[in-house]
């Protein structure tokens, strides 16, 4: 259901491709401000419920039953519920699993590389090139990290618009960063050591991180207590974002009536389908990525120069299309089109690119 807004005398629908904290569920949020000064007794907002409550464990089980439920997580993983972002998990990850102190990090971008430059303050760190191609879309060699206590790869990257189509059997545990990609589409838990993901493009609101670890890898070790996963597992060791993990319940919980990843990721598909054929077939809009490495949930994309980009942006805003811009460090424009975002919002988008091109450039040209 898309959410409406004045505009210029005019009732609008407004959709957000914003990247992070993405576009939530309108159901979810009715339903949040419905319940929000009585969560389980009267008088008493979730927002001041004690994290030691019974009324909060049963949102903590619940949340935790239905990640498991969706993803397949088995029980020798457990799954830790944090806060401090992705972003802290770029050093907890080297500071927890350690042991040799070399780590391999396939590089495919902005988060990619943030996340080595961490690790390098704690051990010695192997860059690996991905293998891309048109066809076969985006991999790495398996055989080129050896004598690493693991390998990370950056499975969706929200800024550059790729995304690995296969990853490679390995002997040593393989950490995915799956921030813009977790419930977005189906990923085989068992076949890594570590998942990890800020929650605010799938999941629910900002503050909260899940790190989805296999039990064996969990190490006690003379680490700060907040900062070592053992302190974590099957526990709160403290007050963790309450609010957040209530919202993202409520958000499981609409992917599971919806049918699950699975459901999830069939839309996901057929959404970016219509924004990428649009692209592919315009004359003055273009995608910056081709072939089968293509993200499912993030589009860069451009009309070809700034001064383009920027009034196709302002166009989207007085249309109410919301956050089209391009990551700062690349620039051009991005649709982000997470979980939430209906099919029309993907069809929206196509049709003021339309309305764009006919306005701008076939207006010009009669001049
Ligand atoms: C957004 C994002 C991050 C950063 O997440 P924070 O929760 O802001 O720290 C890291 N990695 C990827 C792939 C992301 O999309």
């Amino acid at each position: 259901m898309p959410r409406q807004t004045y505009r210029g005398g005019y009732i609008v629908s407004t959709y957000t491709y914003s990247a992070g904290p993405g576009m939530l569920p309108k159901e979810v949020m009715q339903e949040i401000q419905q319940h929000l000064l009585t969560f389980e007794y009267e008088g008493v907002s979730i927002l001041e419920t004690s994290h030691r409550s019974e009324a909060f464990q049963h949102v903590v089980d619940s949340l935790e039953v239905r990640l498991r439920r969706l993803m397949g997580i088995p029980r020798h993983y457990a799954v830790l519920w944090l806060q401090g972002g992705a972003t802290l998990q770029f050093s907890m990850i080297p500071m927890n699993l350690s042991r040799c102190n070399r780590f391999a990090y396939v590089d495919t971008g902005v988060w990619s590389k943030k996340a080595m430059e961490d690790a390098r303050r704690f051990g010695e760190v192997e860059v690996i090139q991905p293998i891309s191609d048109e066809a076969d879309g985006m991999s790495f060699d398996s055989r080129s990290a050896q004598d690493v206590d693991y390998l990370h790869v950056t499975l969706n990257n929200t800024i550059e618009g790729t995304r690995f189509t296969n990853i490679p059997e390995m002997d040593i545990p393989l950490v995915a960063d799956a921030s813009s990609n977790i419930l977005a589409e189906k990923i085989d838990v068992e076949r890594f050591g570590v998942i990890y993901a800020g929650a605010q493009k799938n999941i629910g609101p900002a503050g909260l991180t899940v790190v989805i670890i296999r039990r064996d890898l969990i190490q006690s070790l003379s680490l700060p207590s907040y900062l070592s996963y053992a302190s974590h597992e099957d526990k709160l060791l403290n007050t963790p974002a309450t609010f957040s993990m209530f919202t993202a319940e409520r958000v499981l919980k609409w992917i599971e009536d919806r049918g699950g990843v699975e459901a999830m990721e069939r839309l996901n598909r057929k959404k970016s389908e219509v924004v990428y054929s649009f692209l592919d077939r315009s004359n003055h809009f273009s995608s910056l990525v081709s072939g089968n490495r293509r993200s499912l949930t993030n589009i860069p994309f451009t009309t070809g120069d700034s001064e383009g980009d920027a009034a196709f942006q302002r166009f989207a805003l007085e249309r109410g299309l919301v956050e089209l811009g391009g990551h700062r460090s690349v620039g051009g424009l991005r649709a982000s089109l997470y979980n939430s975002m209906p099919l029309a919002g993907a069809v929206r988008l196509v049709d003021v690119m339309r309305e764009f091109e006919e306005e701008t450039y076939v207006s010009h040209q009669n001049i």
